[in-house]
């Protein structure tokens, strides 16, 4: 007899189904063992990866996640500035430079 390629569906709280992959057949159930407590940090599951239902988004001012996105603006308009001046310092220069030709 042939020896199939397994897969297993491994969920939390469940051992894993041992499913033929070449006939979709479950040759061996998995058993539903103790779930697992979620384990959340970070705002998730280090378990599972669901989102951690007790977060609760701080204000606008002090958000992780909102004060990374400020951030990441300021910089686009940092660079913005520095590009602007950067080519206004590049004309001024090819301005002067064809004024002495
Ligand atoms: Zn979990």
């Amino acid at each position: 007899m042939l020896r199939m390629p397994l897969i297993s569906k491994n969920k939390e709280g469940y051992t894993g189904d041992q499913v033929c992959t070449v006939y979709g057949e479950i040759l061996e159930q998995g058993k539903v063992i103790p779930k697992l407590a979620h384990n959340y940090e970070d705002r998730k599951c280090i378990v599972c990866g669901t989102a951690d239902p007790s977060y609760k988004p701080a204000g606008p001012d002090d958000g992780d996640a909102d004060s990374l996105q400020t951030g990441d603006n300021r910089n686009v308009t940092l660079w913005e500035v520095l590009l602007l001046a950067v080519l206004e310092t590049i004309g001024i220069v090819k301005k002067a430079y064809k004024a002495t030709e």
